[in-house]
């Protein structure tokens, strides 16, 4: 298997490159018919900061052409909480005290009927690393349970192996969500303090292992507040070009998540404000048109109302970060992090509608899928 693997190094010269950049290399970047990543590193420049009006207006014509006027919708699903692992910045580290719980089987359809009831029909699966507790066998028997409900199922748990996601998209699973985290190895080691996902280079290579084996789709993002927003951007950048060059069928979607409080305290090193934030979304949005780009409830009702359909055309909704909690209706402070747009369903849509957004619960390219393995 080739790997598409980006280059840490690499991103220094390319940040160099951004800093230098005038308001005519924006403008130039802007209006290129094949953006790439010199344009990118242009479109993330400070120099770039002051045209993002003109950006905003850009990424909204895009969008526009590339989704129409829709909004993809889905919901997270936390299976279990048990984790073998120290990341700093996560509030299910294993050094956190919190109770452990995974769902049971009656639990796990119980949740799945209540989200089935919302109307949703794309549902991300979410474990830790793999423990006792909730193995790989645990989230194969959740997926083929859920995959008999819902229309699409994603996971975000562990990195594993082209066998292990064979056999996940054999039994429904459309795609994998696994972030990166940050591409900078040094950074990397420090912030995983223990467990599997210490891994650098196992974690780099899932995505690709993932759509060897057959899954559709790969979840990609940086988790913005650990390193310099720029470089891992860019490497970022590099890892999806890379992945659409070599699975050029393959579905890679990049979400833009910040740092959330957590129980652990973890603050942000390096702070992405919500100007940064949105001229990284616009950026991305220019360079790669038909890429669907998410934002999840980590992010406040106003900058998710103002970002939808402005290049986000895919965000969750109504989401708990605790295990089960749908069907109790429990609420607790032991998430994996704090949600900052508690709105359920009704309200959401309403919203989006008011904007002249649809929103959309099914995910289409799974119905196109099917239409393909039918005839
Ligand atoms: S980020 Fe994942 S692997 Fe790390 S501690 Fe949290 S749940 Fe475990």
């Amino acid at each position: 298997m080739v790997s598409a693997i980006p280059s840490w190094s690499d991103s220094a010269q390319y940040a160099k490159l951004s800093k230098r950049t005038s308001p005519g290399d924006v403008t130039t970047a802007m209006s290129s018919s094949e953006p790439g990543l010199h344009e990118f590193a242009a479109l993330i420049s400070p120099a770039a900061s002051n045209s993002i009006e003109a950006m905003a207006q850009r990424a909204q014509q895009i969008t526009g052409h590339h989704f129409g006027k829709t909004i993809s919708l889905y919901v997270p699903l936390y299976i279990s909480n048990h984790c073998p692992g120290g990341c700093s910045y996560c509030g299910f580290a294993s050094d956190r005290e919190l109770p452990r719980r995974k769902l049971g089987e009656q639990e796990l359809d119980a949740e799945l009927a209540t989200l089935k009831n919302a109307g949703f029909e794309d549902v991300l699966l979410l474990t830790g690393e793999r423990t006792e507790e909730a193995d790989f066998d645990y989230l194969h028997a959740a997926v083929s349970r859920a995959a008999k409900v819902f229309h699409s199922i994603t996971v975000e748990s562990f990195s594993m192996t082209v066998d292990e996601y064979r056999n996940l998209a054999d039994v429904g699973c459309t795609g994998i969500t696994l972030y990166q985290e940050t591409y900078d190895p040094e950074l990397y080691r420090e912030l995983h303090r223990w467990g599997p996902k210490q891994d650098f280079s196992s974690r780099l290579e899932a995505p690709a292992r993932a759509l060897a084996a057959g899954l559709r789709t790969v979840g990609m993002g940086v988790l913005l507040g650990l390193a310099d927003p720029v470089r891992d951007s860019i490497s970022l950048f590099q890892h999806v070009e890379g992945l659409r060059r070599q699975y050029w069928q393959a579905g890679v979607t990049i979400s833009f998540p910040r740092i959330c409080s957590q129980l652990g305290g973890y603050a942000p090193a390096q702070e992405v404000d919500d100007r940064s934030l949105a001229q990284l979304i616009f950026a991305f949005r220019i360079c790669l048109k038909d890429v669907p780009l998410v934002l999840s409830t980590r992010e406040r009702p106003g900058f998710r109302d103002g970002m939808a359909g402005l290049g986000i055309t895919r965000m969750s909704v109504a989401s708990r970060t605790t295990v089960g909690g749908y069907h109790t209706k429990r609420k607790e402070d032991s998430g994996q992090f704090k949600i900052n747009d508690e709105r359920d369903v009704e309200a959401f849509c309403e919203t989006l509608r008011k904007k002249g957004l649809e929103p959309v619960f099914k995910n289409w390219d799974a119905v196109f899928h099917d239409a393909e393995v039918l005839t």
